[in-house]
């Protein structure tokens, strides 16, 4: 007797929004789960990761985890402490910086857990962290490495294959064979020109793909970063101030060395500048990169001579340290949208000095004190203070990790084969609805905006 099978997806994060990617396959064989991020900035999607999940962790069968970024992985820990049994499929690099993000991220919980207590500006008492150092541990075990270019079965009739996206080293999109038809999750994509990646890849053929949608609304600044980078530079040290760049301490930090190597370099800043990288994540990740130089463009050595000029804090005592130094510096910290970690120390040294500049150079999400600086607000709370804004407050967006709108009806464009069903996610609604458009003028396909917990039936196979 013939059997109809249906194949549903279903959103439970990073829909109509850009933080908690969490998708879900939802096959007669396997219930695959698609990353399993964090939400991130505003108030009301955080408290998101605080409720029980929406979905049964203990009833998913495998997951598939397209790159290293929080947003993406920064679940985990808590996926498997609601009863995921499987295991969690990876590339190579974002085993290793997964587990070098998952592990700060629950440190940074426990330490902003521990000063809320000790300062007593929580409303909960005790505060708590989202999860502890423990629970990252107890995950890491379920991690399992996959090769790029090579078919994994998952199931009977469902297969998975990875393709570099771009984006961050070790990020994928992926590409589920699922009863005869092909299902493309993007992951995040990258840029086509990058400073250390190669532009994003994917099959030829799709005939379902839920793809990100961050820039859908807009295209990057085309001028040369480095020439905008040096003046910023170059005006901030003839004032005598600081350069702040907070930035994602996998992906961005590593750009951002490399383009102040090039500028010393190529004198277009003095070499005597001194550069800090304080966190220890991304002095990791940027380990990780010379781990895998098939992941990257530029060779092995440069990469090696790029972190030579560098001075790298690991110890939390020293950033005070460096912040008590004098002569002008320029300091890479995390979190990239200031939501925690170092960043904020100096951010409350440097913020109310106009001799200095916080220089942003990655999406800011709606609701992160990045996005507060950016609307020029004029003070900024940290740990329960407010601080007033005189530094200057500059933006640089050519260096984006995710591809503009243009890159991504190019990444589109690329299924050449047939016409694929497109479903957005992973945008704010404003880019997700100018992105739909601009997809049905230009590539005369049908998209669908995927919203949170909908139940969306992709097809139905019989057999
Ligand atoms: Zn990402």
């Amino acid at each position: 007797m013939e059997q109809t099978h249906n194949i549903y997806l279903q959103s439970f994060g990073a829909a109509e929004t850009v933080t908690g990617s969490k998708h879900i396959l939802d096959t007669p064989e396997l219930k695959i789960l698609i990353d399993c991020g964090l939400f991130q900035g505003i108030k009301s999607l955080r408290e998101k990761n605080w409720e029980s999940p929406e979905f049964d962790p203990a009833a998913i069968d495998a997951m598939i985890l397209t790159h290293a970024h929080l947003d993406h992985c920064g679940y985990i820990p808590l996926l498997i402490k609601n009863g995921y049994k499987g295991q969690i499929f990876m590339s190579a690099p974002t085993k290793e910086l997964t587990e070098i993000i998952l592990r700060d991220s629950a440190k940074i919980q426990e330490e902003d857990a521990q000063r809320a207590n000790d300062m007593g500006y929580s409303k909960h008492a005790p505060a708590k962290p989202l999860y502890t150092t423990q629970d990252v541990e107890l995950a890491l075990p379920h991690f399992s490495v996959l090769e790029t270019a090579v078919t994994h079965q998952l199931s009977r009739n469902i297969s998975c294959e990875f393709y570099p996206a771009g984006h961050i080293p070790g990020a994928c999109s992926v590409q589920l064979l699922c009863y005869g038809k092909s299902i493309v999750f993007s992951g995040d994509i990258g840029r086509y020109h990058s400073e250390l990646l190669p532009a994003p890849k994917h099959p030829a053929a799709a005939d379902y793909v839920i793809m990100e949608s961050t820039y859908g609304d807009r295209l990057h600044d085309t001028t040369p970063i480095d020439d905008e980078l040096a003046a910023v530079i170059n005006e901030t040290l003839y004032h005598k101030g600081n350069v702040l760049l907070p930035c994602f301490a996998v992906g961005r930090a590593q750009d951002v060395i490399h383009i102040l190597y090039q500028l010393k370099k190529h004198k277009q800043i003095p070499s005597s500048v001194p550069v800090f990288l304080d966190s220890p994540m991304a002095a990791a990740a940027s380990k990780v990169l010379t781990h895998y130089p098939e992941w990257i463009t530029i060779p092995a050595k440069d990469c090696l001579q790029m972190f030579s000029g560098v001075t790298i804090n690991q110890d939390h005592q020293n950033t005070q340290k460096i912040i008590a130094q004098k002569e002008s510096k320029i300091i890479l910290a995390a979190s990239g949208m200031m939501t925690g970690g170092r960043v904020l120390e100096y951010l409350k040294h440097y913020l109310s000095d106009s001799r200095n500049t916080i220089l942003i150079m990655g999406f800011q999400a709606e609701g992160t004190r990045g996005r507060t600086l950016l609307n020029g607000a004029h003070e900024l709370k940290m740990h329960g203070r407010y601080f007033p804004v005189k530094a200057r407050i500059k933006e640089i967006g050519g260096l984006s990790a995710h591809a503009d709108q243009a890159e991504l009806l190019q990444w589109l464009k690329e299924f050449t084969i047939n016409k694929p069903k497109v479903f957005l996610v992973h945008g704010e609604p404003c880019a997700l609805d100018t992105f739909r458009v601009k997809i049905k003028d230009e590539l005369n396909l049908q998209a669908t905006i995927v919203k949170q917990g909908q139940r969306i039936l992709l097809f139905s196979s019989s057999s």
